[in-house]
């Protein structure tokens, strides 16, 4: 009666798994999703602990005290560092499934050699060297993102670095061979997999440089869920296999659309040590900025017929989207027609600038993606970039030293007018000057968005309460 119970509770929530990740497609269903993805979570969990074959409650209820202890202060992260908590969560993900692997593996084997076949074998080291090197490399990128101090945020390369990476893994996939072949004269081998695999999480991340971060978390992603599926095997669990698999391959869709976003292929991302500030590629020429008043970009933005807001990081920082929210509104009651141009990597994760002007109620239609608004920039009055800097930067169109040579941008240097607004002149994530400051007709708005953005609601209030006098 339980088994089948179990079998039948496993269905609803592979169901439910499917629908949530379908329904998360779309904003106005997301929310659905989430509800949706904790259920099928809760009912995986509740029908696991029914099932007869639990023979020790107390390491369980351990690890659910540990598991509440660690995940409640993670989901109160701000959304800025949800990209660092998402490879922190990964992390846990695959040492999860490498300790389940090296558990299963030492007491099969003392257990009895019979136990040790070759489809469980091959599982087992699937399933470690994913599940050992996703969490050291979604360590490493957990702490790039964070930017600890003794974790080199910059891109580290060195001669003969894809040879290394390739070579280590290729000996830790040639031991996992043997030890598949003959788990008994080479189980000595089964540490030293582990160690390479540790290891080569650690060197896989070293490479790769800031704009190249959420596409790799993305694989980390996708690599966490394989581990996941190969552990549903050595457990011989359905669940675990089917959402390993969806983890896996909405990991690997999500890696891939944005590779194609940011014009990279996955073997650049991976081996190519994108981001580095390449030697020279810098001008070191003093130029000097227009700096505008928001009395003055007030009135420009009155009297524009149409204005696209770009929002970037520095909006996410300063939680300027209810601000913006009152912008847009004045704005469009004296008939400006706003829109909002939405970069595929724009702030510190997917989706991130669609999720805080959800938040303040901006009409989804308004938003448009950096394809559909590019054609249109050239007619555009005002361009008003807040908080963006490297998915404006118009050295990723033509200047092929630059570390983001190549990444589509909006293109805010084409509209007839652009403000910028953000603190200083530092750059952005990629570490690297913004072309987009210094040109003809771009002005700065020098502060924090949310008050730049305050302080223009309040000049538009009144320039428009003096107009309706
Ligand atoms: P960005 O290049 O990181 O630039 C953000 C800008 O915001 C900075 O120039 C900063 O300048 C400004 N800023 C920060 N706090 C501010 C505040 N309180 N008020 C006003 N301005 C503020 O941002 P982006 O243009 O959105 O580009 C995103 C970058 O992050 C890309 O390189 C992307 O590849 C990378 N990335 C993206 C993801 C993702 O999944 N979306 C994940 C990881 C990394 P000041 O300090 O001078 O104010």
């Amino acid at each position: 009666m339980i088994p089948a119970v179990v079998q039948t509770a496993y269905i609803i929530s592979t169901a439910l798994f499917v629908f949530s990740l379908n329904w998360m497609k779309d904003p106005k269903t997301a929310r659905r999703g989430v509800f949706a993805g904790v259920a099928a979570m809760i009912i995986a969990i509740g029908s696991t602990l029914v099932e007869p074959g639990i023979v020790n409650w107390d390491w369980i209820a351990l690890a659910i005290v540990l598991g509440f202890a660690v995940g409640i202060p993670l989901s109160k992260v701000p959304l800025t560092a949800v990209p660092q908590r998402t490879a922190l969560s990964h992390s846990f993900g695959g040492l999860a499934a490498g300790l389940v692997g090296t558990a299963k593996f030492y007491l099969w084997f003392n257990e009895g050699p019979e136990n040790l076949t070759a489809f469980r074998m091959i599982a087992i080291v699937a399933e470690i060297i994913l599940g050992y090197l996703t969490f050291t490399g979604s360590l490493m990128a957990a702490g790039k993102l964070q930017e600890v101090k003794w974790i080199p945020q910059r891109p580290v390369t060195y001669r003969g670095q894809n040879f290394i990476n390739i070579g280590l893994l290729s000996i830790a996939v040639i031991m996992g061979i043997l030890l598949i072949l003959n788990p008994l004269q080479f189980t000595y081998l089964f540490p030293f997999i582990i160690i390479l695999a540790l290891l080569f999480g650690i060197l896989l991340i070293i490479p790769i440089g800031g704009a190249d971060m959420p596409t790799v978390i993305s694989l980390l992603n996708s690599y966490a869920g394989l581990s996941a599926v190969a552990m549903g095997f050595v457990l011989d669990n359905k669940l675990l296999v089917t959402a390993g698999a969806l983890d896996g391959s909405s990991g690997l869709i999500l890696s891939i659309i944005m590779c194609k976003a940011m014009n990279r292929s996955f073997t650049n991302v991976l081996f190519g040590a994108f981001g580095q500030v390449q030697k020279g590629a810098q001008t070191v020429e003093q130029r000097t900025v227009k700096t505008e008043t928001t009395e003055g970009a007030a009135q420009i933005l009155e009297q524009a017929s149409s204005v696209v807001i770009i929002p970037g990081y520095g909006m996410a920082v300063a939680q300027a989207q209810y601000r913006i929210r009152e912008l847009y509104d004045l704005l469009s009651k004296n008939g400006v027609d706003v829109k909002f141009a939405i970069h595929p990597v724009a702030g510190r994760m997917p989706g991130h600038m669609n999720v805080l002007l959800a938040e303040a109620n901006i009409p989804y239609e308004k938003l448009v993606e950096m394809d559909d608004i590019n054609p249109d920039m050239a007619q555009v009055d005002v361009a008003l970039v807040v908080g963006a800097n490297d998915v404006v930067n118009p050295a990723a169109r033509h200047d092929n030293s630059s570390p983001i040579y190549g990444m589509p941008i909006i293109n805010a240097d084409k509209a007839k007018m652009c403000f910028a607004i953000k603190r200083t002149m530092n750059p952005g994530f990629a570490g690297i000057e913004n072309e987009l400051y210094f040109a003809e007709h771009t002005f700065m708005l020098f502060g924090d968005a949310k008050a730049v953005i305050g302080e223009l609601v309040k000049q538009l209030s009144a320039d428009l309460i003096g107009t309706e006098k």
